[in-house]
């Protein structure tokens, strides 16, 4: 088996650039058909979404516009829960379909509190895409339009996502080794 270590964790293969590549274009697929009359705002949540959503975006060629926020609260591999202020959201949602573009889901505390701050600035809707949800961690109701991948309890690494700021420029996606 094909292992990497990332800093001081061993991490090994878990999901090939070739199933992203493909459950992406099915999602993309979906989400265009739902959105194509509706110019939507997709926000990108940096920083691990932004190989996700270079891919997705560019197979949903449809009018919209794509704005870029950041909101760290996580250290290490464990969430912390806490949040911090939304930063890069300069636009004005009002009336807008809203699309939140995400790399992970895991407690659902990030998206949730996301969801319900940009709720406040009442956006015609609030859609959520991401790229993985671990159900098995969820803590909060917070609904995902679009999924590409349910997955386990464990820690991953590659395409955008980062241990402790490294492994994200992988091209696959790799599981830590207990
Ligand atoms: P939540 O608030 O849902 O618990 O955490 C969401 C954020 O935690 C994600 O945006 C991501 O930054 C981070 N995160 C959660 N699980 C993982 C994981 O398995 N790997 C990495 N690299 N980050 C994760």
């Amino acid at each position: 088996m094909k292992t990497i270590q990332v800093k001081d964790k061993e991490f090994k293969i878990y999901i090939s650039e070739e199933s992203i590549k493909k459950r992406i274009t099915e999602t993309a697929a979906a989400m265009r058909l739902d959105l194509a009359d509706k110019n939507p705002l997709f926000i990108v949540v940096l920083n691990g979404a932004f190989i996700f959503a270079a891919d997705l975006l560019r197979e949903i060629d449809i009018p919209c516009e794509i704005i870029f926020i950041r909101l760290s609260s996580y250290e290490g591999i464990t969430s912390t829960g806490k949040m911090k202020n939304i930063m890069g959201l300069d636009k004005n949602i009002e009336g807008r379909t809203v699309v939140i573009v995400e790399d992970i889901i895991d407690t659902g505390l990030t998206m949730k509190y996301l969801c319900d701050t940009l709720a406040k600035s009442n956006p015609a809707e609030i859609r959520v895409a991401s790229l993985f949800v671990k159900p098995g961690k969820l803590q909060t109701d917070v609904k995902t339009d679009y999924r590409c991948f349910d997955i386990d309890n464990d820690f991953i690494v590659g395409y955008g996502l980062d241990y402790d700021g490294e492994g994200r420029n992988l091209k696959e996606i790799y599981k830590v080794v207990d």
